[in-house]
């Protein structure tokens, strides 16, 4: 067998193990480098990829290539930039044409009785380290509903993935055992089913719907501040089904501490299972999740656009999506690929005031601004205390404002190594704790960045 064999069979295997969105976007040109000794050295596209396929996929790599070929002792992996270019492009497939609207064809599709949307699955959901705790929450109640963590609270900023995690899981359990009684609801809808409970008298009916369930999901609980009656309503709701051992699982903007108006009972509640936070994407995982959008939709775009997108979007996946969609329109009606002019001016409504964004370095200009050294000095090795300091606080804002990789902030300072960013983050976050100056410092030099 030679080596693109070898790798080809292993990936067939592993293509069955892992959903198709993470295969997509961990297995994208990889291949084995070489194969000596029982080493095996498997080449990534880069370090991000390289960090996920060592921690995440070792195992599952190892039992597949060991079963195809005994001799297989160790894998090591490796970034091998330039060789990974060639095969990008040799394996870039040619312009497609985008499938007809997909997304808006489903979105009729949300099932009566559960309100489940079948768009949203598993299989096209990508798990980065930024979600990965709630995903693993999510996979272990499907495995078995109403026992392991109960209630499941999953909060993050909107267009993270929240409704779409939900939802799998909904879809997931029916999936499975159609016969389970599952309800996904939005609080504005729970809202508004209580209220017109109420003035219609029919306050018992709703309550032995709800009560019936198997799992019940409730969506964005944020907005259920200050509605007593439906706070209420929920309340009791809740207790009926967590003591008859049914799963409930909520999503929400923000922490159960931090909803206001909130009655105490229903936030302990809350915060009686499993609380699971999904943060915010750094760009690799960002452009991963383009990418694998782009090969659900059979789009193909040069890469200097997938990096222009998803280095401009930041903050929200559901953003992400309509750039892509824009693009894909495009190259619907023209039967090309945009030109990254093109694209500019495309996505010139979505990426809002490219001058206002923040990138590295606006970053290291403005902390540089403000302890009055050269911006040569932060980037360059120099030990001087007066630039390590700055240096290790710019490091804390590429992490904090662009949710950039511990890689990522080492490329922009002059190529260090990922250990000097984390240990840098690190270091000021626990300075941050203690010393009040430094929070003020940092909020300074943050309104210098954003007024910049
Ligand atoms: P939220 O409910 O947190 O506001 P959504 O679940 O509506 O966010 O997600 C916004 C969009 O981004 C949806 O179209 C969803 O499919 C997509 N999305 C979010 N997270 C992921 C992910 N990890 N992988 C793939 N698509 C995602
Ligand atoms: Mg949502």
């Amino acid at each position: 067998m030679t080596r693109e064999e070898l790798w080809q069979a292993a990936l067939a295997q592993i293509q069955f193990k892992i959903s198709p969105a993470n295969f997509a976007t961990w297995f994208r040109s990889t291949y084995i480098l070489s194969k000596k000794e029982g080493e095996l050295v498997i080449s990534a596209p880069n370090n991000f990829s390289k960090e996920w396929l060592e921690n995440k996929y070792n195992k599952i790599l190892f039992q597949a290539l060991h079963g195809l070929d005994l001799e297989i002792k160790r894998i090591k992996y490796t970034v091998e930039r330039s060789a990974g270019k060639q095969r990008d492009a040799a394996s870039s497939r040619p312009m497609a044409m985008p499938q007809e609207s997909q997304l808006e064809f489903q979105e009729l599709k949300v099932d009566r009785s559960t309100s489940l949307n079948p768009r949203y699955t598993f299989d096209n959901f990508v798990v980065a380290p930024f979600n990965e705790l709630a995903h693993a929450a999510s996979l272990a109640i499907v495995k078995d509903p109403g026992t392991v963590y109960n209630p499941l609270f999953v909060y993050g900023g909107t267009g993270l993935g929240k409704t779409h995690l939900l939802q799998a899981i909904g879809n997931k359990i029916v999936g499975d055992v159609p016969q389970k009684k599952l309800k996904y609801i939005s609080s504005e809808r729970f809202t508004s089913s209580v209220v017109s409970a109420i003035r219609n008298h029919t306050t018992d009916a709703l309550r032995s719907m709800f009560r019936d369930l198997d799992v019940l999901i409730v969506d964005d609980v944020q907005f259920l501040t200050g509605k007593d009656k439906t706070q209420e309503e929920l309340f009791h709701t809740f207790n009926a089904l967590y003591e008859a051992g049914k799963q409930i699982i909520f999503s929400s903007d923000r922490p159960p501490k931090a909803i206001p108006a909130l009655e105490e009972r229903l936030r302990s509640r809350f915060e009686g299972g499993m609380i699971a936070d999904i943060s915010m994407p750094d760009f690799e995982t960002r452009l991963a999740i383009l990418r694998s959008k782009m090969q659900e939709k059979v789009v193909s775009l040069d890469d200097e656009i997938c990096e222009y997108v998803a280095s401009h979007i930041q903050r929200n996946i559901r953003e992400l999506e309509g750039a892509l969609n824009r693009l894909a329109a495009f190259i619907q009606l023209n039967g090309k690929s945009p030109t990254f002019a093109d694209a500019k001016t495309l996505l010139r409504s979505v990426i809002q005031n490219p001058s206002k964004m923040v990138n590295h370095k606006k970053i290291i200009a403005a902390v540089a601004e403000f302890y009055d050294i050269k911006e040569k000095e932060i980037i360059a090795t120099s030990r001087k205390k007066e630039v390590v300091r700055p240096r290790q606080i710019a490091m804390y804002l590429l992490r904090e404002e662009l949710k950039g990789s511990y890689p990522f902030i080492g490329q922009k300072f002059g190529g260090k190594d990922h250990t000097t960013a984390i240990y840098a983050c690190e270091k000021i976050t626990k300075e941050l704790q203690q010393s009040e100056t430094l929070v003020d410092e940092i909020a300074l030099i943050r309104q210098r960045i954003y007024s910049g």
